[in-house]
């Protein structure tokens, strides 16, 4: 019988993870595979690791119960999961049920046809707001433009993969972890199956525009340099426009007694120029800021605490 292991990460989910538990129990209850829950707890402030540690006398299924030493990000928490599931299945699954567990069965079924190492859902419709879906749609296209991967618009990582994609993902040790990004780089073969998601069960999303658009800007230097590219390419072109402008300005001087623009044109100059370079400057210094962390080689997480409920055979 297959073993289907799912990491879910839990970052103050506590009305959420006994429901979860509920659903993916009874969505695996007569189904031809083995079930393990790995619950990851992202440094919770609220009852999450309580309840998951009440969850684990449960007997239905293996569960294991990791927990952060404080809140490292749902990406952390997904390398965490990967380093800690030895199912022949792997899904990546949100614990606010947003993505119901009983979908994951036709991604099992899916790839017991071994035709496919990768199955992925994607968003046939998002139910989020409207405005911060177009700007999401804007990030996608520019991601595909930027850099060397295609990232599918409203994919995300509900996805199941077999242990060769599995090994894949935990050979990219960076501690910027961009999963969509990650999924795509590694390659195999991905079968993309519309969902529409449900509402969050209980308690709010983790994100706000300022997180997104951090996580969107790590995301496109993570995987393009094009920025520093176009940096470059703007400032060659800058400075062709500013050598023609002194030429004109040579000539009218020697040729046509015209007077050279003042104070104004040239207090313009310096500021449109200044803040370019002071932009590019920035850019520069987004990547080197992040080669920088990179070069220390901190870990990606650190586990403050680990529990079964004993039906895992191999200990971590
Ligand atoms: N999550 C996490 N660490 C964080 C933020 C989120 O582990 O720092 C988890 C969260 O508990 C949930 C999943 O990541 O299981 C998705 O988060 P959320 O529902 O807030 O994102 P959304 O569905 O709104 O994109
Ligand atoms: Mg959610």
């Amino acid at each position: 019988m297959k073993k289907v292991s799912m990491i879910i990460p839990c970052y103050n989910e506590e009305g959420n993870v006994k429901l979860f538990y509920n659903e993916a129990v009874k969505a695996y209850k007569d189904q031809n595979y083995k079930l393990e829950l790995v619950f990851i707890d992202d440094g919770s402030k609220d009852n999450t690791l309580k309840i998951l540690k009440d969850l684990i006398k449960e007997q239905d299924c293996e569960i294991k119960v990791l927990s952060f030493s404080r809140n490292f990000g749902k990406e952390a928490a997904i390398y965490a999961g990967l380093n800690n599931v030895d199912g022949d299945y792997t899904v990546i699954i949100d614990a606010d049920l947003q993505q119901p567990p009983e979908l994951t069965i036709k991604m099992a079924n899916i790839l017991d046809e071994n035709e496919y190492d990768c199955v992925c859902y994607y968003q046939e419709e998002r139910i989020e707001n409207k405005l911060l879906s177009k700007i999401k749609n804007v990030f996608y296209k520019a991601m595909n433009n930027l850099s060397e991967v295609e990232l599918k618009q409203g994919a995300s990582d509900f996805r199941m993969f077999n242990q060769k994609v599995k090994n894949s993902l935990l050979e990219i040790k960076e501690y910027y972890r961009f999963s969509k990004g990650i999924f795509s780089w590694i390659g195999y073969n991905t079968q993309y199956l519309p969902y529409i998601p449900k509402q969050r069960n209980s308690g709010t999303t983790k994100w706000n525009f300022i997180k997104l658009l951090k996580y969107g800007i790590s995301g496109i230097i993570s995987f393009s340099t094009m920025p520093l590219k176009l940096a470059t390419y703007s400032g060659l072109t800058l400075s062709l426009i500013a050598f023609i402008y002194l030429f004109v300005i040579i000539i009218q001087k020697l040729f046509f007694e015209i007077s050279v623009p003042g104070y104004p044109t040239v207090i313009s100059c310096i500021l449109l120029i200044g803040g370019f370079q002071l932009f590019c400057i920035g850019i520069i210094g987004e990547y080197l800021g992040k080669t920088y962390i990179e070069t220390k080689n901190r870990p990606i997480y650190i586990i403050k605490e680990e529990i079964t409920n004993g039906k895992n055979k191999k200990s971590i």
